[in-house]
């Protein structure tokens, strides 16, 4: 199997946020003056079962999902979400090695990106991190769409560039959404271990510790 593409996830694959989760939920729970009922931890792990339109509209839903498990007003609930501010995406940073495999992996291969986030924000950080020309496509959370770990969200990358998911491999840091929704789609599955907690019934093809592996592909 020869790999033509290469579909890489933004968020903590590419880039990260100097501001965590857990600090923007805190500060969210603090502007709308309710005790906190969830933490990220909790919300992360909701995120893959929840289907949704736009990043504030999934916030919603598991919003009110996690007040529904705690027995909470799902008034509680909206208001943390409207509450909830999105990091600034001009403050994003390069995880270790993201830029300098990037460039590397551009001259060799065509590029993805496949991000459950949003068009405007996203794109925000592509010119930031100064990187969106190293993609010959982009596919964003666009609503009525389905997002990763949904397969389509890949046939359509695949379908922009005319490659078939036998010569693709993606590259992400959630087993959840990245490795599962690779593997639907019949797309090799790169899982960026960061934190190396795995789920027994989750296999990726292969592993990496560090963006910095990717100096040497590990499908190659
Ligand atoms: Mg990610």
């Amino acid at each position: 199997m020869g790999i033509s593409t290469v579909l890489l996830d933004l968020d903590d694959t590419i880039c990260k946020h100097p501001q965590t989760t857990q600090d923007l939920l805190q500060d969210a729970f603090d502007a709308a003056s309710v005790d906190p009922f969830f933490d990220a931890t909790a919300f992360e792990s909701l995120i893959p079962e929840i289907d949704a339109d736009s990043t504030p509209d999934l916030r919603e839903r598991c919003f009110k999902r996690l007040a529904e498990d705690a027995n909470r007003d799902p008034r509680d609930a909206l208001a943390v979400a409207n509450a909830f501010e999105d990091p600034e995406p001009t403050a994003v940073e390069f995880l270790p090695g993201a830029e300098a495999s990037l460039e590397q992996l551009a001259s060799n291969y065509r590029l993805g990106l496949v991000t459950n986030g949003d068009r405007m924000y996203q794109r925000a950080k592509l010119d930031t991190l100064g990187i969106h020309e190293y993609f010959d496509v982009t596919t964003y959370a666009e609503p009525g769409r389905s997002v990763k770990p949904d397969p389509n969200p890949f046939y359509r990358t695949l379908d922009t560039l005319s490659a078939t998911p036998d010569e693709a491999v993606h590259i992400g840091n959630s087993l959840r959404s990245d490795v599962v929704g690779a593997q639907a789609a019949g797309v090799t599955a790169v899982w960026l271990a960061r934190k190396k907690k795995t789920v027994e019934t989750i296999t990726p093809e292969y592993s990496i510790e560090s963006m910095r592996d990717l100096r040497a592909p590990p499908w190659v």
